[in-house]
């Protein structure tokens, strides 16, 4: 499998150098050549598979040539033995139509530990035989930069230097991330928005001398390896409820357009998802860009559920280019537009396509509040993204005998505070997470000036040989 960038201008890449590269060269986001299908019998067969068994039969094409089964296989079980349920993502039936598919058993209790531990195993593997050290730079509204840095630390020839608003993410995301004291892990808590922080990751990738200086590597969700582990849960899940025979359709609390975009590349792939729906807070841009074409840039409200707190949907690049017919020249056009204006209009055919495969929905805190409630009346109990993306699947428009699956995507005990208000209940840490409060805390408070965090990255970062 070979990959492309979405503008067109990055030299193709293999699945090795497409996962320590990142970001395109180009300033695009690499995808597949071509979707890779599964047919309806390779679909059926999946199950009653593991999740591990899942997995390898899910990514085999997307890695083919570089990993063979066996090693991805050995992979797999090592990124998913870290998880808390056998299940690995169990799901959870709400009522006669409504399911969780809950994604929070691993290290750090959000659903971004399923493609983080892969990527820390895939870079030690891949950098074990290059004379290369790695500095990975990432922005996080939260839960990217627990599950990075758990996935990354301590592991040879990588750095991690990981951005976070400061004062913007719950206490026990901050902590996940700075009780973490591996001398490769740096954390820098940014006087700004997330927005501030993934611009400065941005424009330090575009930095060809800083660039150049130190081999930059990306965790968020721009890495195609990542998004990659997403696609498996959509078919362990669907499988479960009827797939191949029976679509699904699946809600997703979306942020940065990554979960729901491996939604998507499911559904190419073969997987019969009746629809995607995408479920925004206030921070409505993506739910604009799909119901009126206006995918246009608004100023950040903080919310109780902070990893959706996002204007600029980095992966919505990848949409857009199938959109464009994957037309490499006209999406840099209109990225280039959109980077000066802040403002790109998406066209009624562009929109009826997406239409085709995607719903969306902007919830409320209050909205947010009531699903939060019923669902603890089914017997769950909720964090606020999970109860954004259910508040959206109990308003879709879904014909009523098609399964609705939300994907459950942080534990409530990271957000006790939201659960409490809403519920009553406070949700205890899970074991795996106790001590959290006793640990020492190490970061640096920084500017939001690509020039102050360059400098702190210079000085610690190991250069390029
Ligand atoms: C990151 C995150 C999201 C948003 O996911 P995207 O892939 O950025 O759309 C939703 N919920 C939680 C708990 C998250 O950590």
């Amino acid at each position: 499998m070979r990959y492309i960038s979405t503008r067109g201008q990055a030299p193709a890449l293999d699945f090795e150098n497409v996962t320590l590269a990142g970001l395109a060269s180009d300033g695009g986001l690499y995808v597949p050549e071509t979707w890779p299908s599964l047919s309806k019998d390779e679909i059926a067969a999946l199950r009653g598979l593991s999740y591990v068994d899942t997995a390898v039969a899910v990514m085999r094409p997307f890695v083919a040539g570089v990993l063979d089964d066996a090693e991805l296989r050995a992979l797999c079980q090592a990124a998913y033995g870290r998880f808390s349920h056998a299940a690995v993502t169990p799901l959870v039936q709400l009522d006669g139509r409504h399911w969780l598919l809950e994604l929070f058993h691993g290290p750090t209790l959000a659903f971004k530990d399923v493609a983080l531990q892969l990527l820390g195993l895939l870079f030690e593997r891949f950098l074990s035989h290059r004379d290369t050290h790695l500095t990975v730079v990432g922005a996080t509204s939260g839960d990217t930069g627990s599950a990075a840095i758990d996935a990354l630390a301590g592991r040879a020839k990588v750095d991690i230097f990981m951005l976070h608003p400061l004062g913007r993410v719950s206490e026990v995301q901050r902590r996940q991330m700075t009780t973490v004291l591996a001398p490769n892990v740096h954390n820098i808590a940014i006087e700004g928005s997330f927005d501030d922080a993934q611009a400065m990751v941005k424009a330090m990738f575009a930095d060809a001398a800083f660039a150049g200086r130190f081999t930059l590597s990306a965790v968020n969700s721009i890495n195609w390896a990542r998004l990659m582990a997403q696609i498996v849960y959509y078919f362990y899940a669907a499988v479960r409820l009827g797939a191949p025979d029976r679509p699904v359709a699946f809600s997703v609390p979306t942020g940065n357009f990554g979960d729901v975009f491996a939604g998507y590349v499911a559904e190419r792939m073969g997987l019969p998802i009746a629809r995607l729906i995408v479920a925004t807070n206030v921070n409505d841009i993506l739910h604009r860009a799909l119901s009126a074409g206006d995918y246009s840039v608004g100023s950040v409200t903080p919310t109780a559920a902070p990893s959706m707190d996002i204007q600029v949907s980095s992966n919505f690049e990848r949409l857009l280019f199938d959109l464009h017919g994957r037309d490499g020249a006209a999406l840099a056009a209109a990225m280039k537009g959109f980077e000066s204006s802040k403002t790109l209009a998406i066209g009624d055919a562009m929109r009826a396509e997406a239409a085709l495969r995607f719903l969306s929905a902007r919830v409320d805190q209050d909205e947010m509040a009531l699903a939060m409630r019923w669902a603890f009346e089914s017997g769950e109990v909720i964090d606020p993204h999970t109860a954004i993306g259910l508040a959206a699947a109990r308003n879709a428009d879904i014909a009523p005998d098609v399964p609705v699956v939300t994907l459950a995507t942080a534990h409530p005990a990271k957000f006790v505070d939201a659960v409490e208000r809403a519920t009553g209940q406070r949700p205890p840490l899970p074991a795996r997470v106790s001590g959290l409060f006793e640990r020492e805390e190490r970061y640096a408070t920084l500017p939001a000036t690509l020039e102050a965090v360059q400098g702190f990255i210079a000085e610690r970062a190991t250069p390029t040989a």
